[in-house]
């Protein structure tokens, strides 16, 4: 699954290729990924231009010049891509928006979770999807003062807690893993056990990871390509995921790998401890 910072990386590729580009047609292979009116969709993009990507979380921002947004959230394995031959795109690509000078944006997706939705662009933020979400690294609101209650009152493992997007948005399996492992915190800790001090270094550990992996252009765990065409290189970043077997960077311990909360957890026994 895409996290974060790779569709941030998509973005980053994406805005080059396609800003100040007009729709001209839209075909929609698969319309099931487009939520809501299929014809008012394309009614409304036709002829809209692309004034920017925006990201927020894990969903990408479409703004066009007629005061019209698309939210697109990639899922588990969507992908944008631009061409300009339609036979380049491949069966998996369900949307294809056709630009006037010839350029097209394909929506490939394999399994067909991903799902594009229109809003007014003043209302986006209001959307049902973007206001439930939690701060994310690197934001204006990634404080203590807002990031503190929010994980304190939880009675779940802070893996659990981490993942979970109305707490923090933006961190995925990958990622929690690293920024545990950087706190030196346990993934089953229970999240109100946590000192201040604990969620200082969450916060910190957060904000640097994610800056990280940005810069890096994301992972490439599960061999991840962004829309220019290049892999990510941040896999050989990782401190505990996906290092079970391998000795701990800071203090030698092997790397084991537990299930919490149902998701492969990668800590450091001596590093991490429990509190009990
Ligand atoms: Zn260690």
């Amino acid at each position: 699954m895409p996290e974060m910072p790779e569709v941030e990386t998509v973005r980053r590729g994406l805005i080059d290729l396609v800003k100040n580009k007009t729709i001209s047609s839209i075909e929609m292979r698969y319309p099931a990924i487009i939520n809501g009116d299929k014809k008012e969709f394309s009614d409304i993009l036709v002829g809209a231009k692309i004034i920017d990507i925006r990201r927020r979380a894990k969903f990408l921002i479409f703004d066009f010049d007629n005061n019209y947004s698309m939210l697109s959230h990639l899922r588990m394995e969507g992908k944008y891509q631009v061409r300009d031959n339609v036979e380049d795109f491949d069966k998996h690509v369900h949307i294809i928006f056709k630009f006037s000078d010839g350029d097209m944006l394909g929506y490939r997706d394999v399994r067909k979770f991903g799902r594009m939705q229109l809003f007014k662009t003043d209302e986006i933020f209001n959307s049902k999807s973007l206001t439930k979400l939690g701060p994310e690294p690197l934001s204006t609101e990634f404080t203590f003062d807002n990031i503190y209650p929010r994980i304190i009152k939880r009675k779940k493992s802070i893996k659990a807690v981490l993942l979970d997007q109305n707490v923090i948005s933006g961190l995925g399996n990958i990622y929690v893993d690293e920024v545990l492992w950087m706190s030196k915190i346990h993934p089953e800790t229970i999240a109100n056990k946590l000192t201040k001090a604990d969620i200082q270094n969450i916060i910190k550990a957060s904000n640097e990871e994610i800056k990280k992996a940005i810069e890096a252009g994301g992972t490439t765990i599960r061999s991840y390509v962004d829309s220019k065409g290049n892999s990510g290189t941040f896999q050989f970043g990782l401190n505990a995921y996906d290092q079970e077997g391998n000795p701990c960077k800071r203090c030698g311990t092997t790397i084991e790998k537990i299930k919490v909360s149902g998701r492969g957890t990668h800590f450091c026994p001596n590093c991490q401890k429990v509190v009990e």
